[in-house]
């Protein structure tokens, strides 16, 4: 079975999601009040595999300096995935995907794999991004769209996954082996998941158990 180790980022205006999504993708938690846990660079880590390959993923979460659009270089470097997520609720943060995207793909190239992701589909009612806008935006640059909830866990490992997949299967072999120390240099662990679901062709399982959750006295807010 071959083996390859990923960087994804996180990628999204302020107040968006994206720590939240991170929460619900590694611990399968959500914090209303305080999904922040620490003001460092963060990143976490699991294993998923798709078919005959295992994946020793890290996902790179900002400590909000997207606010001020100052995410340096270490952030992106290696990347080969990006959540680039937006709130349904808040057109300006759909528009500034447009923003990131191309930022993106001056600083890492555009051989990166992007999913889009749609965050609080949970308050649907107060939707401001239609959603044809938002899938003919991300088909037009070859990205996968999925409409989430962090809060409601809805389609959060869906969208994880089918990223991943989509690296391992556009990813050459003899790019694959980027050293671990390079990836997490400047960066805090948050965790390890402990999701174990499976979809089709495709299993996750903690890289780590031993890690412990992220502590609640860590917390910033
Ligand atoms: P980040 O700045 O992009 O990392 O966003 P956060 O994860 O810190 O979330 C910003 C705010 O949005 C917090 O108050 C979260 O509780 C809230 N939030 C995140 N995801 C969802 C969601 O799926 N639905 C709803 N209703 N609120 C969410
Ligand atoms: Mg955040």
């Amino acid at each position: 079975m071959g083996k390859k180790k990923l960087k994804i980022v996180m990628l999204g205006e302020g107040r968006v999601g994206k720590t939240s999504l991170l929460h619900r993708f590694i611990n399968n938690t959500f914090d209303e009040e305080c999904p922040s846990t620490s003001k460092a660079t963060m990143y976490a880590n699991t294993k998923i595999e798709v078919n005959d390959t295992v994946a020793d993923v890290s996902i790179w979460d900002t400590a909000g300096q997207e606010r001020y659009h100052a995410l340096g270089p270490i952030y992106y470097r290696d990347a080969h995935g990006a959540v680039l997520a937006y709130d349904i609720t808040d057109k300006e943060s759909f528009d500034k995907v447009k923003v990131w995207l191309k930022e993106l793909h001056q600083v890492v190239g555009e051989g990166i794999q992007v999913v889009i992701v749609g965050n609080k589909i949970d308050l649907e009612r107060e939707r401001k991004v239609p959603k044809k806008d938002a899938e003919d935006f991300a088909a037009a640059h070859g990205a996968q769209h999925f409409f989430c909830s962090a809060k409601l866990g809805l389609k959060v490992s869906e969208a994880f996954t089918a990223l991943v997949k989509r690296i391992l299967e556009t990813t050459p072999a003899t790019t694959s082996a980027v050293e671990k120390s390079s990836m997490t240099g400047g960066a805090r662990e948050i965790g390890s998941t402990h999701i174990t679901a499976r979809t089709k062709g495709v299993k996750i399982t903690p890289l780590d158990e031993s890690t412990p959750p992220p502590k609640k006295e860590e917390c910033s807010c």
